[in-house]
């Protein structure tokens, strides 16, 4: 560990047994506060996010109330202002110096019973992330008035599983989606990106699903529910499209919503969702089954990740130079295969209906450009917040 290195070199006089025997946090940089926020979580879980420049030490105690999370040999830092959801459960944070102790004290709606290990996550830094020590936790029957649970920065949770990604190849089987003038169909073209995605996104350190690796027909219900079966963190349906003009052209991207954002996203969920009415059975039972697993609140938190994911890939898209369909980076309609609790969006790579972007769409180079896109949106997504 860095800071118990840093420790161990100013002491160098001193024997080692004297180091092995005062705290490791006698000898660490001092840490000081980088962020707080507050986010809603599927599930009806707040989530406290504490950003800190080193990795933290920190106890956890439950004032009637409150949440108090005490960071060692942290400073406070006065030119951050908490980021809070209304949504959340957390009505206003405060921090207070206490000797070389900084106290981070959540004011809540509700009480709340003692957070559980598994929903304690440490950080690593990433990106424009510092450290981060994740709480989630929601209403419910404190265990007692006063709980304090200590925990080492050596037996900090440090989060190791692989995010779940679940790419969905559009159409399949009997139903081929859109085809090109030159005879290229949309099923074949998106499998094989999503082939390419796979391999790419699992060593990139993802651990990816297909819910299609050959030419067979799914409905969007069952689309939409290996997502829910894998416990997918992200969703991402990958499809092709066709315009009426044939000069159209350009990727767009889009995210579910009730109401069409534009008359051509309307008509383009209408045509897409169209693979279903070959066979609509289960499709009902399904939607249904999946408004009452979510409540309005959890939508809400669903769209926002999805709406977080679309724009960042609508970015590393036009970053790349993939050229864009004119118009708002995402749009938003009533894609069936995106109903359900996992945050995803629905690409549409490029439009088959045009000469050149058919012919480009079924080169690999232009393939693995889109997927390397993706790939670099799939990174750039903040999962945790
Ligand atoms: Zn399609």
């Amino acid at each position: 560990m860095k800071l118990s290195r840093r420790g161990l070199l100013k002491i160098t006089g001193f024997s080692i047994v004297a180091v092995a025997a005062l705290p490791r946090v006698a000898f660490a940089a001092r840490n000081s506060l980088r962020g707080l926020r507050t986010g809603v979580q599927p599930g009806n879980k707040t989530r406290l996010v504490i950003e800190t420049a080193n990795r933290p030490s920190y106890s956890l105690s439950y004032p009637t109330n409150q949440l108090v999370v005490t960071l060692s040999n942290t400073s406070a830092n006065n030119n951050i202002s908490a980021k809070l959801a209304s949504d959340a459960l957390v009505n206003s944070i405060t921090q207070t110096q206490n000797g070389d102790k900084l106290q981070i004290v959540a004011n809540l709606k509700k009480p709340i019973s003692e957070i559980e290990k598994s929903s304690i996550l440490l950080l690593e830094p990433n990106g424009d992330n510092d450290y981060r020590l994740v709480l989630d936790f929601k209403a419910g029957t404190p265990n007692a008035t006063y709980t304090t649970s200590t925990v080492a920065p050596t037996t900090a949770i440090t989060a190791s599983r692989k995010y779940i990604i679940v790419v969905d190849a559009g159409h399949g089987g009997k139903d081929p989606g859109c085809i090109g003038k030159g005879g290229t169909r949309e099923k074949d073209i998106v499998l094989s990106v999503a082939k390419k995605l796979k391999n790419k996104l699992d060593s990139a350190g993802f651990k990816t699903y297909l819910t299609r690796s050959d030419d067979t027909y799914l409905k969007l219900a069952e689309r939409a529910s290996i997502a829910e079966k894998r416990k997918a963190d992200l969703f991402i349906s990958l499809h092709a499209n066709a315009n009426p003009s044939r000069k159209m052209k350009g990727f767009s991207i889009y995210t579910l919503s009730e109401k069409a954002s534009d008359e051509e996203a309307r008509k383009l969920a209408e045509a897409e969702n169209a693979a279903d009415k070959i066979g609509v059975e289960g499709f009902t039972q399904f939607e249904e089954n999946i408004r009452m697993a979510l409540s309005s609140l959890q939508q809400h938190a669903v769209a926002e990740m999805s709406e977080e994911y679309a724009n960042g890939c609508a970015k590393s898209f036009k970053r790349a130079s993939i050229e864009q369909q004119p118009g708002p980076d995402v749009r938003h309609a009533p894609f069936a295969v995106l109903r359900s609790t996992i945050p995803g969006a629905l690409l549409e790579l490029g439009h088959l209906s045009n000469q050149s972007e058919e012919k480009l769409l079924r080169t690999d180079k232009h393939q693995n450009k889109l997927v390397d896109a993706i790939v670099k949106s799939v990174k750039n997504y903040n999962f945790e917040v």
